[in-house]
């Protein structure tokens, strides 16, 4: 295939979801034309509004062209009004981390310019990396027990999906090493003196440290290290963690950096990604222009790097290069939405990065 085109595939999907996709492709446009790169998308339905229209939360082609596509930009999913039979959310993302095998969840969390931290802190560049596929959450399809005595959840960790957790976590702290500089050091985070599905994680994760040796690595205490996430976030470069655990640290971490507004994340396998903001739709903003579009806008950068990776296309790095470049120039002094300290409205923040990206040309 030419390597100037790559397709996306769209799934805007609910609440806040269509608006944040909408500006993150205006940016992703504008800064793949300025590197002589095309996106061409294809947009499908997803979601809790498809859902009560059709009784499907995600269409089948939908399904099939994420698989084969380039890259999936994905907005939000799910309304808190619209539940399935079982009661039970509608979350065709989660659908699709299974039918894909997608198995690490990617949460860069960066302090950025113009962006207030509650920490005395000046400089935070981590990268949380979430199991996706098992840990506490890999019994949640089983029946909730008739019995009214005792209810038990269980935490698995497989050798199969702990190795290549630890292998991704290894080989981006090597990318962002040679990329941005940073340290190269991969921390787990683990609660291995008490569970020993842990102690096994840790044991597999100083396995594949070891084939790293040009990576820094260490093992934290789960507690000890959320409560490092707040005392000292500028220690920390890689941090992978199991589902749960992650679940939790990943969403401390955005709150260190400036909330979800501005948090990007990428669920991805070795050939896949689906990439999206870490909010979710929400449907209390929804339809009157205050979305913060950044969040959507930086994962549209993690989705130009990615093919840029895949694809060995360093054109579109450097259209990511050049829409982080924009973002932070419009944060640290441009038009901000409420959620972040200012007064502007989605498209007023969208337009400001557009013509960033503009005058840097
Ligand atoms: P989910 O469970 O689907 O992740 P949630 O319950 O965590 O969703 P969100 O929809 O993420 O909730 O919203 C949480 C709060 O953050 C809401 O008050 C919402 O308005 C605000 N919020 C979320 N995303 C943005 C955004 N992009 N811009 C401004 N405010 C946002």
């Amino acid at each position: 295939m030419d390597k100037s085109q790559f397709n996306v595939v769209l799934l805007p999907g609910d609440g806040i979801g269509p608006d944040v996709v909408n500006a993150a492709v205006k940016v992703m446009d504008a800064a793949a034309a300025d590197q002589g790169i095309t996106l061409n998308y294809q947009t499908f339905d997803a979601g809790a509004a498809y859902y009560q229209r059709t009784g499907k939360s995600i269409d089948d082609a939908g399904v099939e062209a994420v698989g084969e596509s380039d890259a999936v930009l994905l907005g939000a999913m799910g309304l808190p009004s619209v539940r399935k039979a079982d009661g039970t959310e509608i979350a065709p993302q989660i659908d699709l981390r299974e039918h894909y095998d997608l198995y690490a969840s990617l949460r860069p969390c960066l302090l950025l310019p113009g962006v207030k931290t509650r920490l005395d802190v000046k400089h935070i560049n981590m990268l949380v990396i979430r199991e996706l596929t098992e840990g506490l959450f890999a019994g949640r399809h089983d029946p909730i027990p008739e019995s009214d005595e005792s209810c038990s959840d269980r935490l698995t960790i497989t050798r199969a999906g702990a190795e290549r957790l630890c292998v991704i976590a290894f080989e981006q702290a090597r990318l962002r090493k040679a990329k941005q500089g940073t340290p190269g050091h991969v921390t787990l985070l683990d609660k291995a003196n008490v569970l020993r599905s842990n102690a096994f994680l840790r044991k597999l994760f100083d396995e594949v440290a070891a084939r790293y040796p040009d990576i820094g690595s260490d093992r934290q205490y789960i507690d000890a290290g959320s409560m490092m996430f707040i005392t000292d976030p500028e220690r920390y470069d890689v941090v992978v963690t199991e589902n749960v655990f992650g679940d939790i640290t990943s969403e401390i971490a955005a709150g260190v950096v400036g909330g979800l507004g501005v948090a990007p994340s990428g669920d991805v396998n070795d050939k896949l990604g689906i990439f999206q903001p870490s909010h979710g739709s929400a449907p209390d903003i929804a339809g009157k222009g205050l979305a913060n579009p950044v969040a959507t806008i930086l994962s549209g950068a993690m989705l130009l790097d990615w093919i840029a990776e895949k694809q060995n296309a360093p054109a579109a790095a450097k259209a990511a290069a050049a829409i982080r470049a924009a973002t932070g120039k419009v944060l640290a002094s441009g038009p901000k939405t409420r959620d972040i300290g200012g007064t502007a409205s989605t498209d007023e923040v969208t337009d400001a990065i557009v013509s960033a990206l503009n005058n840097a040309t």
